[in-house]
Formats: C-alpha cells, structure tokens, sequence
C-alpha cells in the first residue's frame, strides 16, 4: 500500500493513514507554512494549514505522506521534521510528481 494506490484511486486517503499509522490535523499554521510532518509516540502527525484550498490541501497531504513513505523523518531522526531541509522537499516533491507522471 502506497501513495501511488491512493492517487489512483485504489485506496482511500483513510486506508493509507491507517496503513503508515498517520493522523492529519487541520490547523492555523504560521509563517505561511502550508504543512509539515512529524514522529511522536509512534504516531505520524501531518499538520495542514487548514485556509488551503482543497486542492493545495490535497497536495500538501501528499508531500507530507511522501516524506513518510521515503522514510526521511527516520533519516532526519528529529522529533520536528524541519521545513528548511532542502534535500528531503525536493526528494518529496520529485516523488509525488514521479508518481503523477507514471499514472499520466
Ligand atoms: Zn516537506
């Protein structure tokens, strides 16, 4: 199970939550920062800037599951997973768009 499933439509954004054992809360966030991820307990919190349109919201999902799937908060091993850390938001990002790519 993966994010490739859930943008083809073959799992719900439920099931693949459930799936990395992640929980997504809507939020005021500061800064103009649109979402971030991080590791407490076991449990993967996605907060979401909750003013984003549903498509920038949807989209901001997928770039935080990204960094999920790719195993980089293990990598970064921080409690916060930090905005500013290049490498892994480009490394996100060109996943989801491989992904969209590959599904055309
Ligand atoms: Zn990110």
């Amino acid at each position: 199970m993966n994010i490739s499933n859930l943008v083809k439509g073959e799992i719900s954004q439920k099931d693949l939550l459930n799936y990395y054992n992640a929980t997504i809360i809507y939020e005021e966030l500061p800064n103009s920062i649109q979402g971030l991820v991080f590791k407490y307990d076991s449990i993967f919190f996605i907060l979401i800037d909750k003013n984003l349109s549903y498509y920038k919201k949807r989209k901001t999902i997928l770039h935080e599951l990204a960094h999920i799937e790719l195993c980089q908060l293990e990598q970064y091993d921080k409690d916060l997973f930090a905005l500013k850390v290049n490498k892994y938001e480009d490394e996100a990002d060109e996943y989801i768009k491989f992904i969209l790519n590959e599904i055309g």
